[in-house]
């Protein structure tokens, strides 16, 4: 990451965290339209107060679109809608179809879906799709991420999140990222489960969201 768009975030920060841009934010409501269905979608923008986006096409450029805050709304009011379990589980989904729609528009993580990629190590190739990933959104979508490990599971860990931005809730809230995270690994590791786990949430008021996924899948393929 550039100084100059270090200093941008740095300024976002201290108002509204960041902007997801139109491009992302596209992808999103494609996301969110595939899993909930329009209606439905519709009802969650309208109580996130955001029911503009309902009736436009974004176009699919980096000019910041959402501000973080407007992000979290979208969580909230996917849950407040279906109740906790529910719309913890619609994220979760809405992340899987995120990576799918995502890969379509990111030409970072196309240049790994080749045969190159596909007979690296599989370690290697889990390593380096969340690596990827963890750039694209450093990148492209102002939050903070990073990846480390133990020896028993990678962390992946968002010290600034959208998802959770400005809440405060009771459970961890960033089943989205969750969602993405999977998809991102049985994509990486051709069709495998891997466990993925948020284990702290800033809307909890831990300091990052943090991700716990397993190194090796969980049933082997
Ligand atoms: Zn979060």
């Amino acid at each position: 990451m550039t100084q100059r768009l270090e200093d941008g975030v740095a300024a976002h920060a201290t108002h509204e965290g960041g902007y997801f841009p139109n491009k992302l934010v596209r992808i999103l409501l494609f996301s969110l339209e595939e899993v909930l269905g329009s209606n439905s979608l519709r009802a969650v923008l309208t109580l996130a107060r955001l029911p503009e986006l309902a009736d436009q096409t974004l176009p699919p450029n980096f000019e910041p679109a959402l501000p973080f805050s407007a992000i979290a709304q979208l969580t909230a009011a996917i849950d407040e809608m279906h109740g906790v379990r529910s719309g913890q589980q619609l994220s979760l989904r809405t992340g899987h179809a995120l990576f799918r729609h995502g890969i379509k528009d990111f030409g970072g993580l196309l240049s790994v879906a080749d045969v190159a990629f596909r007979i690296l190590p599989l370690s290697f190739r889990v390593r380096l799709s969340m690596e990827v990933l963890g750039e694209i959104l450093n990148r492209y979508s102002d939050q903070r991420v990073r990846l480390t490990e133990t020896p028993e599971c990678y962390l992946w860990i968002m010290e600034r999140c959208a998802i959770c931005w400005g809440l405060q809730t009771t459970y961890p809230v960033c089943s989205l990222v969750t969602g993405l995270l999977t998809e991102t690994l049985y994509w990486a590791s051709g069709g495998r489960s891997f466990q993925v786990e948020e284990v702290t949430c800033i809307g909890l008021g831990d300091p990052a969201c943090m991700f716990r996924i397993g190194r090796m899948p969980v049933v082997p393929a």
